[in-house]
């Protein structure tokens, strides 16, 4: 028997913009690495057998099949070459991989290899034009954080989309950290948009950055990104009344510390040049229940953000 799902529904914006053909839809999700989720992290509320591979990796791989996104991006991937990376082939999707250079799952006994950022996309809605992994760098000094930029063409439409997926910094006390990967990945991001256009400043490359920031709104990384001249704005702040505030939460889970309910994760666009058509919105408290995240009903302790953009007309 199996347990509940969350039951998540679609909010969607209207913008007086008119209705959208065929969305683009993007998927932010930090699955939980497996060596970390019966590992380091000590999920006190949540049975072992929850946390089983098998278990998990249905539960991931139906979330991904509920939504189908056409661009999915993953941080905490320690199953890529076995499992993400073949299966999702089969469904259509291309994928880059991009492992964190010295990653905690490799102290953990049994572990699968190094987790990392992932980025899927799906190859019947788009081409590949390029696509590379960054390090990022603090104060020029290579991190053990990384992301994963993949530049894209919309098959109908024919118009470019660079794409990034990121996981910064983990804990308190690297606040100053994540600002500077931060900053490092809009100085990449900033210089591949450049060479796009090839100097033409009248030309404006749609950007999409997914992420777990490991930042609160409150923190200076996330206050770089929303003031970034590349006119970036974060689409979950759409899902709130007056469309200008994140979601209470994007993760809730209980460690042998604690209980940690906060929003850290994030999925950039730039307001020119992309559209927000609809949100998934979040579970509330009484569907995520009182054992939080993960369980046998969700997989990971962090939730999936998921969004359907579309290309703004040029006025
Ligand atoms: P981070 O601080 O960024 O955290 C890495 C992972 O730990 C994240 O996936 C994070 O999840 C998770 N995490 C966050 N808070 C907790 C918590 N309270 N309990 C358990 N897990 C948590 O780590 P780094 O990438 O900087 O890597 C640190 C580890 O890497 C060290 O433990 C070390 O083993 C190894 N390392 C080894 C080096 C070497 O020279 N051998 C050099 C550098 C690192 P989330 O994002 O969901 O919060
Ligand atoms: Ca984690």
């Amino acid at each position: 028997d199996q347990p509940p799902r969350l039951h998540r529904n679609f909010v969607y914006i209207n913008d007086g913009d008119g209705v959208a053909s065929s969305p683009i839809r993007v998927m932010q999700w930090n699955i939980l690495a497996q060596a970390l989720g019966v590992g380091a992290d000590n999920f006190v509320r949540c049975p072992l057998e929850a946390l089983s591979w098998s278990r998990r990796k249905n539960l991931i791989l139906e979330e991904i099949l509920a939504y189908r996104p056409h661009i999915l991006c993953l941080q905490e991937v320690d199953h890529y070459y076995d499992t993400f990376q073949p299966v999702l082939a089969n469904m259509g999707y291309s994928s880059h991989f991009c492992p964190k250079p010295w990653s905690p799952c490799l102290d953990v006994e049994g572990n699968s290899g190094p987790d990392g950022c992932a980025l899927f996309f799906d190859e019947s809605r788009f081409e590949l034009l390029d696509s590379a992994s960054i390090r990022l760098s603090a104060m020029m000094i290579p991190t053990n954080q990384v992301a994963v930029v993949t530049t894209l063409r919309c098959q109908s439409t024919g118009k470019y989309v660079c794409v990034a997926a990121t996981h910064l910094k983990a804990r308190s006390g690297w606040e100053w950290l994540r600002s500077a990967q931060g900053s490092d990945l809009l100085w990449h991001l900033q210089n591949l948009v450049q060479e796009l256009v090839g100097g033409n400043s009248n030309v404006q490359v749609p950007l999409l950055i997914c992420g777990d920031f490991n930042a609160v709104p409150s923190e200076e990384v996330y206050r770089r990104f929303a003031t970034s001249p590349l006119g970036l704005d974060s689409a979950y702040k759409k899902l709130s009344q007056d469309g200008a505030s994140e979601p209470e939460y994007t993760t809730w889970k209980i460690r042998g510390t604690g209980e940690c309910c906060s929003t850290l994760d994030y999925i950039w666009y730039t307001k020119g040049t992309l559209r927000v058509d609809a949100v998934l919105d979040m579970p509330d408290e009484e569907q995520i229940g009182p054992n939080r995240l993960p369980s046998y009903s969700y997989p990971s302790d962090h939730l999936s953000l998921v969004c359907d953009f579309s290309f703004r007309e040029k006025e």
